[in-house]
């Protein structure tokens, strides 16, 4: 039985807390549009009303495909307020991936920024024919998100005011929707359970098709707090959305801003030119970025930043010499690793003071490790044989596969019981991520498990040689992959790209430059230059399309 004081743990709490604490501070700014934090509860309050009124019940799916603009971010608490769990949609995908999605997660409502309109009809029209036969599955009503932004000439298609579950034609606009919420009648609904379902994510699928995970509000709310301590976030940051908001609900920050009063810089796309006019304008103090974000801030910065920004990086491993290279120029990076399957982080890079005084090459090398277990988990540890669930020495050099334990790791894909076998030995989730654990405790990932390159029977870890690679002066980005090989079974074969002024550089200077650092049988066999490298949808290097590469080209 439930003591009579007990309230679920859910972050949209953190919103009428934050009208009341924070109520005429900046919640959200985007082009000529501001927000105080009284506003966005109310805004937020009209929306969750409105989507009641859109026959939306508890546990339903509401999708949205947008960048990162205020109706995003609103819809982080309103969609969760009207009860329904918030499905964000990558907006890099293509028509056939949204569409596997759509039809997966069965969406009620879908909610399309005007510059996805084509992909989102498109996919609305796949979905249902993937379904043929079914006539059971009805389609998600439509709501358009027009936008201050829109270059003119660009039109969204007219509304068509009703629904009847067949037509692609929207409902309603954004704007019209969240006026005609009626709170008096549809008050948000209160959290039942802590357990019920806030979110549903899915994986970018850099190894296989995108599977949905559910995160709940005790999860969403415990990842959030304790990625806010970790980060060292205090209250009333100014924080650039340049991570999507679709990713991992932009790694919990979302619902943190919430918490912490920060003002949320929303711009659509992170292009150099947004982020520095921001950087100028609001006076950023904190930022997310993968590390290929470092690529654009880097090329682009000319002049010092007007103040410190603090830096999240995670996503892909960050190689230590772009760490060295942003840090100087007055960003403050911290490290985190994590993903969709445990609600966002799930290692953070804690920085020890003793670490100060150490040179800059030295301090971005501890730094590129993924570190310590969140504190949103329970345990963290790196098995060197799954079978006996043996954890490897804090040697920094016996590998094994990361495994994360806890209750904000997911409890399964949703409908996949078979990928949801695979993905635990007992209480621990396989991460697929191979890693080792220094002496002082922190791990350190060496790779993919898919990604190793296996030479004459010794490992080598594509992370570190590609560690090496950024260390040249000519490499703006580099992945290296296994070519296969006669004799050795695997080598390393790197792809590089050139930054601009250095295009002249030769694939033997590089190879050189490598057997120099490394040793003889981890030093790549080739290189292969290109203008940038593959990626994925989360912006992850697609190393299959380079393996693919590589191996065509042993071939040939
Ligand atoms: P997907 O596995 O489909 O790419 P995610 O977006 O959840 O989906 O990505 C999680 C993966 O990204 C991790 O398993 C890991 O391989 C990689 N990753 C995330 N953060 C880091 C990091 N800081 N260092 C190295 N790899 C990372």
């Amino acid at each position: 039985k439930r003591d009579a004081n007990f309230v679920p743990l859910s972050p949209i709490t953190f919103l009428p807390r934050a009208a009341s604490a924070y109520a005429d501070r900046t919640s959200i700014v985007y082009g000529s549009i501001s927000f105080t934090w009284r506003q966005t509860y109310q805004r937020c309050c009209r929306l969750a009303a409105a989507i009641q009124q859109l026959a939306v019940s508890r546990n339903d799916v509401v999708s949205v495909l947008a960048p990162n603009t205020p109706a995003l971010y609103e819809m982080h608490f309103a969609v969760p307020m009207a009860g329904a769990v918030l499905n964000a949609i990558n907006t890099r995908l293509d028509a056939p991936n949204v569409a596997a999605i759509i039809k997966h997660a069965e969406p009620k409502v879908l909610f399309v920024d005007y510059q996805y309109i084509t992909v989102a009809t498109k996919a609305l029209q796949q979905s249902v024919s993937m379904d043929m036969g079914d006539h059971r599955r009805t389609m998600p009503l439509l709501v358009v998100i027009d936008d201050i932004e829109k270059p003119t000439g660009v039109t969204v298609p007219a509304p068509s005011g009703e629904g009847d579950g067949h037509h692609q034609l929207p409902v309603l606009e954004y704007k019209q929707l969240v006026a005609r919420g009626d709170t008096a009648r549809h008050p948000p609904r209160p959290v039942e359970d802590e357990w019920d379902a806030v979110a549903l994510n899915y994986t970018s699928g850099t190894t296989s098709a995108p599977k949905g995970v559910v995160y709940s509000h005790r999860g969403a709310y415990l990842s959030t707090l304790a990625l806010l301590l970790q980060w060292g976030v205090g209250h009333e940051p100014v924080y650039l959305w340049s991570l999507p908001m679709f990713h991992c609900n932009g790694w919990m920050l979302t619902w943190g801003m919430a918490a912490c009063g920060g003002a949320n810089v929303c711009i659509r796309a992170p292009t150099a030119e947004a982020m520095y006019a921001a950087f100028a304008a609001h006076g950023v103090t904190h930022m997310c970025a993968a590390p290929v974000l470092f690529n654009i801030l880097l090329e682009a910065c000319h002049e010092p930043l007007p103040r410190t920004v603090e830096v999240l990086t995670g996503g892909a491993p960050p190689p230590a010499a772009l760490l060295q290279r942003v840090e100087q120029l007055g960003f403050h990076v911290t490290h985190a690793y994590g993903m969709t399957e445990a609600t966002g982080v799930a290692m953070v890079c804690e920085w020890r003071h003793q670490w100060d005084a150490l040179p800059p090459s030295e301090r971005a090398r501890l730094k590129a490790r993924q570190g310590v277990s969140a504190l949103s988990l329970a345990d963290a540890d790196v098995i060197k044989d799954l079978k006996t669930m043996e954890s490897v020495p804090r040697d920094g050099a016996t590998l094994g596969e990361i495994v994360l334990c806890g209750s904000n790791v997911m409890k399964g894909y949703l409908k996949d019981p078979g990928a949801t076998e695979a993905a635990f030995r007992g209480m621990w989730f396989l991460t697929g991520d191979v890693g080792v654990i220094h002496p002082d405790g922190y791990v350190e990932i060496k790779d993919r498990s898919k990604d190793v390159i296996i030479s004459g029977g010794e490992n080598i870890s594509s992370v570190e040689v590609e560690a090496t690679l950024y260390q040249h002066p000519a490499v703006q980005e580099a992945a290296v992959v296994a070519m296969p090989h006669p004799y050795w079974g695997e080598t390393p074969c790197a792809f590089v790209a050139l930054k601009r002024e250095f295009k002249v550089t030769k694939e033997e200077e590089i190879l050189s430059f490598c057997r120099n650092k490394l040793p003889h049988f981890m030093a790549p066999k080739m290189v292969i230059f290109v203008d940038s490298l593959p990626k994925n949808s989360t912006g992850k290097v697609q190393k299959v399309e380079l393996r693919q590469r590589a191996q065509r080209l042993t071939k040939t």
